[in-house]
């Protein structure tokens, strides 16, 4: 038997087994890539946007001022297909279009823009940001943690098993996708931001938790950081024996694969993974996908090689949108490249309510027959995401189906994740309702008047 908990520092045994996986790797793409990138104010300098008409880069200025705009040269050269636009999905992903702000909301802000005047532009951004529910499932109110009875910024614990951990350097992305929900947090409002000093700090909080197993590392995208600065996250993990799963939550294999390919520290991250699995820990890389395409580039497959050859295994999650993958066809082919490349399929997520929301929900009924639709076409090797999911105040909740019981047509419902640990797994029902998008449009099915957990959830707030 190994020793599980033993933290094997990074010496000979490990430098060799790279060495050993290694001769699979690709070194075409071992040529250090430049990481440009545009934000709001550098709109008209990105090339192929000069295309478009006046009016539609007036539209996309108007809106990137209120929703995160940042993008990088990778995206724009090489994910987006430029003949495929409006439509494109990663245009939709990365660049803000016209209808993500209701017409009233863009009116204000427009309106602002066009009169000049900057305390005017700033009001109208301020009260349109407002507008859009930024922090949805009570997610500032509700979920940060105590230690010795002081607040701690940068730490969420919803469910037992898990905490989640917001690393203040890790707050931003390799590019920023149109629908976040953490798009509050990227907007510069520092009040707002769910942001840590210390890596000190979680340590506290997880020995003073003992039903903690899982350490959910996520952001913005926590690999922007430097490898130095994750490292000195992640290794004081490996001496807690409670710690048995370390996730990190990121898109960069999609918005920049450099990053465990060709950046400076690269190798370095890739040892520090394969210092994770020495230690006899389980280490999942929780890639953020949300079309096929994303994974049609060599370099994309290169990375998703490089990280898998650390021990590594990882597991894909991402959102149901509008104008961007809401169809069965595109899921099926998700999940099934994701299959072939060693990915396994974990969550499909219903879209928050959150920001630009009205332009990218699907309806619930909608959601599930997609979701449905796309596991018919895979096997079940490539069946293993579970979904659709609200992540909502109470819980995850999945929707399991649409059926009728008793003459009355109904939505089967079940918590994957639940804020009283016991609701996990609990089947409920609710009406059918073909245009609901979120658990708190649906109300009980069979006449009752609440949910089984509403009474519980009110008392654990109170
Ligand atoms: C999804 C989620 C987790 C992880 O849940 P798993 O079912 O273990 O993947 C943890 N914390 C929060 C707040 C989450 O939303
Ligand atoms: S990568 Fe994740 S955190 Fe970053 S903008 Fe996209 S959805 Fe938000």
């Amino acid at each position: 038997m190994p020793e599980t908990n033993t933290v094997i520092p990074l010496h000979q045994d490990i430098q060799e087994s790279t060495a050993t996986l290694a001769h699979t790797f690709d070194h075409a793409y071992d040529e250090p890539r430049r990481f440009k990138v545009y934000t709001a104010r550098q709109l008209d300098k990105i090339e192929p946007l000069q295309r478009l008409d006046d009016e539609t880069r007036f539209a996309m200025d108007v809106v990137a001022n209120v929703l995160p705009f940042r993008v990088n040269e990778y995206v724009i050269n090489e994910l987006i297909n430029w003949d495929n636009v409006p439509n494109d999905p990663i245009y939709q992903l990365t660049f803000p279009q016209k209808g993500m702000l209701a017409p009233e909301h863009f009116d204000k802000v427009a309106d602002a823009m066009r009169g000049g005047d900057k305390t005017a532009i700033k009001t109208a951004i301020a009260e349109v940001r407002e507008a859009l529910n930024p922090h949805p499932a009570g997610q500032m109110e509700h979920n940060i943690p105590e230690v010795d009875g002081e607040k701690i910024e940068g730490i969420q614990h919803k469910y037992n098993e898990t905490v989640l951990f917001f690393p203040s350097q890790g707050q931003v992305c390799h590019s920023y996708c149109t629908f976040c929900f953490r798009w509050a947090q990227f907007i510069g409002d520092n009040d707002l931001k769910i942001a840590t000093k210390e890596a000190g700090q979680l340590k506290k909080y997880i020995q003073a938790h003992p039903e903690i197993s899982d350490v959910l590392i996520t952001g913005g995208d926590p690999l922007v950081m430097k490898t130095k600065n994750l490292r000195a996250h992640i290794e004081p993990l490996l001496e807690l024996e409670q710690i048995r799963t370390i996730r990190i939550g990121s898109k960069a294999l999609t918005f920049w694969p450099q990053r465990v390919v060709s950046d400076a520290d690269a190798k370095d991250l890739l040892h520090l993974f394969e210092e994770v699995i020495a230690s006899g820990k389980h280490l999942a890389l929780m890639a953020h996908y949300n079309h096929w395409q994303e994974l049609q580039t060599n370099i994309a497959r290169e990375a998703v090689k490089r990280v898998r050859a650390t021990g590594a295994v990882i597991r894909a999650q991402g959102p149901l949108l509008a104008h961007i993958n809401d169809n069965a066809d595109d899921w099926a082919r998700l999940w099934q490249t994701q299959v072939e490349l060693g990915i396994i399929p974990y969550y499909m997520f219903v879209e928050r309510d959150t920001g630009a929301r009205h332009y990218f929900e699907v309806p619930l009924a909608k959601a599930w027959n997609i979701y449905r639709d796309a596991m018919k076409q895979v096997s079940g090797i490539a069946r293993t995401a579970r979904g659709p999911s609200m992540s909502s105040h109470p819980g995850k909740v999945e929707i399991q189906g649409v059926t009728e019981i008793n003459g009355e047509k109904v939505f089967a419902l079940r918590f994957i994740q639940g804020r009283n640990h016991d609701w996990v797994q609990r089947p409920f029902f609710a009406k059918y309702n073909e245009e609901a998008t979120w658990l708190n449009h649906l109300e009980p099915a069979f006449g009752e008047e609440k949910f089984f957990f509403e009474d519980e959830l009110a008392e654990m707030e109170s």
